[in-house]
């Protein structure tokens, strides 16, 4: 079998959930498990953090799944159904829909449900994503106020820059503007929100990407954030080369050696969910010890350099990200997010995951 695997430590899972739980204080957790719980695995996951007051996922199957492992708790679909007949679906798994266009107000007016369903109203306050622009809210509530479908309103949005310098000032006034008419339950932050606008703690919070114990900043650590990392991608060397200065490494002959100098082939490329846009002095992990990546991935696998690990050999440990390698060092590298590298393992089917504790 080819070395790699992803390592999902569950029990950094349930010590991030506690972790965010203190900084939300009165407000309920509702954790983000979108996209196979962000590679992570969905029922594994929502094992590990089972008493959490709400998931949030985005399909009906999901939602069964979950419900099928025993959660009891609230379930929410981010995006709200895509056809008509999934509101019985919705009603059976007693579910939480979001409601932000008008074909699924539609679906809510033409049935006749045994059991009233919970909706989250979105609000467009300035993301332009999802959701009814905020001069609508009113007439919203009040026909939804008046349709027997409908059990509760919670009004909802969601921030496109809470990470960034431009906060969520403009937005959350906006959201207040409207709300503040209403004795509704509210949900507004993700993960940024939560941790840096205390005024966004509002009944419910949405943490995603710091329950796997990643950082939504560019600029604050996870550490930093008292999260630890759920995911190790790990994976061995399966080769070693010695280069003469001036030998090239890889496609492209990306990288050229300056000095003589040993490299590793590691079982690991972007076939696998590694970024391929990784520049060559991406940190990464042999035999405990810190080193760097050199030259261009390649599909199946990456190029170390060994030149300080003299005793490192074919079989050698490597981890690309985990306890050791931050995932967003890595995806700083790569111009991009640990969002998306986590997501990836998953879109690879090259990558087992396997569970540790839980
Ligand atoms: C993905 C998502 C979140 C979680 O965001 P993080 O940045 O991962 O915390 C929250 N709310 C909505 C609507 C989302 O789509």
């Amino acid at each position: 079998m080819r070395p790699i695997k992803a390592c999902i430590n569950l029990s950094a899972l349930t010590f991030n959930l506690q972790s965010i739980k203190k900084i939300a204080k009165n407000s309920k957790v509702m954790a983000v498990l979108k996209a196979n719980a962000y590679g992570h695995g969905l029922i594994e996951s929502v094992k590990a953090i089972k008493n959490v007051e709400g998931i949030a996922i985005l399909t009906i199957e999901e939602a069964f799944k979950i419900r099928k492992a025993g959660y009891k708790n609230t379930i929410l679909l981010l995006e709200g159904l895509f056809a008509a007949e999934e509101i019985y679906q919705a009603e059976k798994l007693n579910l939480n829909i979001t409601l932000h266009n008008d074909r699924q107000i539609e679906f809510l007016d033409n049935v006749v449900l045994k059991n009233p369903v919970s909706v989250h109203l979105k609000i467009n306050t300035g993301m332009n994503r999802l959701g009814f622009p905020p001069d609508q809210i009113d007439y919203l509530i009040e026909n939804l106020n008046a349709n027997p479908n409908v059990s509760d309103i919670t009004l909802m949005t969601h921030f496109a820059s809470a990470d960034e310098k431009e906060g969520i000032t403009k937005q959350l006034d906006c959201f207040n503007r409207i709300t503040d008419n209403y004795n509704l339950s509210s949900s507004v932050a993700n993960s940024a929100a939560l941790y840096k606008f205390p005024e966004s703690r509002l009944d419910w919070v949405r943490p995603g990407i710091m329950l796997y114990g990643a950082s939504p900043f560019e600029d604050i650590s996870a550490k930093k954030l008292d999260v630890k990392p759920v995911m190790s991608l790990v994976s061995e060397i399966i080769a070693l080369q010695d280069l003469k200065t001036g030998q090239a490494v890889g496609y492209g002959n990306n990288f050229i050696a300056k000095k003589d100098m040993r490299i590793g082939i590691v079982a690991c490329g972007y076939g696998d969910g590694y970024p391929r846009h990784a520049k060559t002095g991406t940190p990464i992990l042999v035999d405990q010890k810190k080193t760097t990546t050199i030259g261009r991935v390649s599909m199946d696998m990456l190029y170390v350099d060994l030149s300080n690990n003299p005793n490192a050999d074919i079989g050698s440990e490597v981890e690309m990200w985990g306890n050791n390698i931050p995932v967003d060092d890595v995806a700083k590298n790569s111009g991009t997010v640990g969002y998306e590298l986590l997501c990836n393992v998953t879109a690879s089917t090259r990558v087992p995951l396997e569970y540790e504790d839980g």
